[in-house]
């Protein structure tokens, strides 16, 4: 891959009950600006939480 300015960024889905990182993802920030939140399982709390982008370091 040629090392052109990403476009593309890793992130990480954390539950909003337990803060745990559950999930990572991957965002295009030029279709998406605004942090992503997704409704997911989270296996911690055993049922669906939000889940809200953080990065992964
Ligand atoms: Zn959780």
């Amino acid at each position: 891959m040629a090392s052109k300015k990403q476009a593309v960024e890793l992130i990480a889905l954390q539950c909003s009950e337990c803060k745990r990182r559950n999930y990572t993802t991957k965002k295009n920030r030029r279709n998406s600006q605004e942090k992503l939140e997704f409704r997911k399982y989270c296996p911690f709390d055993r049922k669906h939480t939000l889940h809200k982008e953080t990065k992964i370091k």
